[in-house]
Parts: structure tokens; C-alpha cells; sequence
């Protein structure tokens, strides 16, 4: 790339960005040639849910933390937490106060970080060690070191978040956050530990006519429209336009076993693809 002065005397660098708006369509369609770097094509994103695993405490929680120290010596792995119920009680009182969705996500954030730390010391005798975001690009040396990097999975856009559609609850939660991690460093799974074995036409604890969906495409469940889900909506978007994840994988954290299936690369819950 050269340097150029145009006719008005300004200096340009000579790109194919210069001087656009970065909004022409053809233009925008242009930047996506080529392949897109994978930093960590070997490493397995583990998110662990707040709601449905950390909070029902060391029954739930434990043994699925030991199939994590299990796995780590077959595999690199980043252990990210959610917020869950804590969270859920911050969001109330602040949308009673009239909190605006910044401030809710802010409030998120600390509440799953609260989680990534006890985690973080649960996994202490297997190498677990804290990370905030600022520390990803410092993974390839804890993985070296054979530590297990747990970080908690809010995506920090904080006070910046933007306005959900419907309602005030921040729209990227820590589903996306898991997925947005994994999608930046070229993971090659992303894997998501909940309560129940995986997607459900509809809430399987309030219907028990919900039929489970083994797997489904992203565009596809983003059309179905379902009346809940377990993941969030964000996360089915971000999947439909990921450069680099191809699959996101809900298991069953309660079912022994299902975690270290899904991390050798089987679906023992639903597979969501795009
Ligand atoms: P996490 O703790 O990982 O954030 P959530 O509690 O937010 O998980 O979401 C998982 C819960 O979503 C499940 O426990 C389930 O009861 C509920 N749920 C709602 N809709 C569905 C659905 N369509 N399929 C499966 N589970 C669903
Ligand atoms: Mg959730």
C-alpha cells in the first residue's frame, strides 16, 4: 500500500478502503474474500450455564467440572460462565429503577464473573485459572502451561449494549458471548452445558408436549419462530452470519457423561448448524 496525494493536497494510504464509506454494498461483499485465521483451530468453548448448572450448586455443578479436568488431557479448552438467577434478580431491580439495557448488561457482566471466579478455584487442582477478556490473547500460553483458562462469557459491549427489539433485557447474554469467543478464535467447537437434553419445540419444564429437535439449522429455527428457547436469539443470528464456527451443541449437564461425548465431537443433545 503507497501513499498518495490527492488533488486537495490530503495524504491517502492507496487501499481498496480508501476514500469509501465503508457502506457501498459492492464494496462491503468485496472484504469477505479470502479465508478467515483460525488463532486456536484445536480449542473446545465450553460454556457453562448459570441458571441451569452453576446455580443448582456442587451436585450439578461438580461432576460437571470434573468431566472438564477429565478432558483437558485429550484437548485444550476455555471454560466460560453464565450469570443465571443472580442476574435475573439484578435485571428486575433494575428495570423496576428504570435502568436502561446498558446498565442491565453491565450488571450481567459482574454477576457471571462472580461465577467464572468460583469456578475458576473449583478447577484450581486441575490448572483452573481466571481470565477476564483482556487475557485472550494470552490463551496459547496458559493452554502451553496445561492450565484450564475459565472467563466469564458477557460479551462486553456493557453500557453499550444495544436495545433489544422487545423489552429492556440485554439482547447478548452470555450464549453469544460463548459463540462470539469461539468465532474469534477459530474454536472448533462451541459447546453449551444446560439443564435439559438440548432444544425442545418449547419450554420442556412448562410443556410436556414439547417434541426435542436433534439438530436444526440456524436459519431454520430463527424461521420456526418457537414460542421459548433455550438459547438465545442472538446467538441462532450470530450462528446464521459466524465466518468460522459451523456448530453450536446444547447438552445435557445433568447427564453424566454427555459433556465428554460432546467434546470428542458427537451431538448427545442438539446440534444447531449453519
Ligand atoms: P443457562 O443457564 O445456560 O443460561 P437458561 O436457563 O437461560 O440456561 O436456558 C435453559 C433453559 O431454557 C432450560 O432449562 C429450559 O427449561 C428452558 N427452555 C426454554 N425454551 C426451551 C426450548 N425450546 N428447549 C429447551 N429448553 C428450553
Ligand atoms: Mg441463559
Amino acid at each position: 500500500m503507497t501513499l498518495k496525494r490527492d488533488a486537495s493536497g490530503r495524504l491517502h494510504i492507496e487501499s481498496p478502503l480508501m476514500g469509501e464509506s465503508l457502506m457501498r454494498k459492492s464494496l462491503l461483499a468485496e472484504t469477505d474474500a479470502g479465508s478467515v485465521f483460525k488463532p486456536l483451530p484445536d480449542l473446545a468453548v465450553v460454556k457453562i450455564g448459570g441458571q441451569s448448572i452453576m446455580d443448582r450448586g456442587r451436585e450439578t455443578l461438580l461432576p460437571v467440572l470434573d468431566e472438564l479436568a477429565a478432558a483437558r488431557a485429550e484437548r485444550d479448552l476455555l471454560v466460560l460462565t453464565g450469570g443465571g438467577t443472580r442476574s435475573r434478580h439484578a435485571y428486575a431491580i433494575a428495570l423496576d429503577l428504570g435502568m436502561p439495557t446498558g446498565v442491565l448488561a453491565k450488571l450481567g457482566a459482574s454477576i457471571s464473573e462472580q461465577n467464572a471466579l468460583m469456578a475458576a478455584l473449583l478447577l484450581a487442582p486441575h490448572g483452573g485459572v481466571q481470565i477476564g477478556h483482556d487475557d485472550l490473547v494470552k490463551l496459547p500460553t496458559y493452554l502451553m502451561l496445561g492450565a484450564i483458562p475459565v472467563m466469564h462469557a458477557m460479551p462486553p459491549y456493557g453500557m453499550w449494549e444495544r436495545p433489544p427489539q422487545v423489552g429492556r433485557i440485554p439482547p447478548h447474554r452470555t450464549d453469544a458471548g460463548a459463540l462470539l469467543t469461539a468465532e474469534v478464535l477459530g474454536a472448533c467447537r462451541c459447546i453449551l452445558v444446560k439443564d435439559e437434553r438440548g432444544l425442545f419445540t418449547d419450554d420442556p419444564k412448562r410443556n410436556p408436549e414439547a417434541e426435542f429437535i436433534p439438530e436444526i439449522q440456524a436459519e431454520a429455527l430463527l424461521s420456526r419462530d418457537l414460542p421459548d428457547l433455550a438459547v438465545e436469539h442472538a446467538m441462532v443470528e450470530i450462528l446464521a452470519r459466524a465466518r468460522s464456527v459451523y456448530e453450536v451443541l446444547i447438552v445435557n449437564g445433568r447427564e453424566r457423561g454427555a459433556l465428554t461425548r460432546a467434546l470428542r465431537g458427537e451431538n448427545p443433545g442438539t446440534r444447531i448448524y449453519r
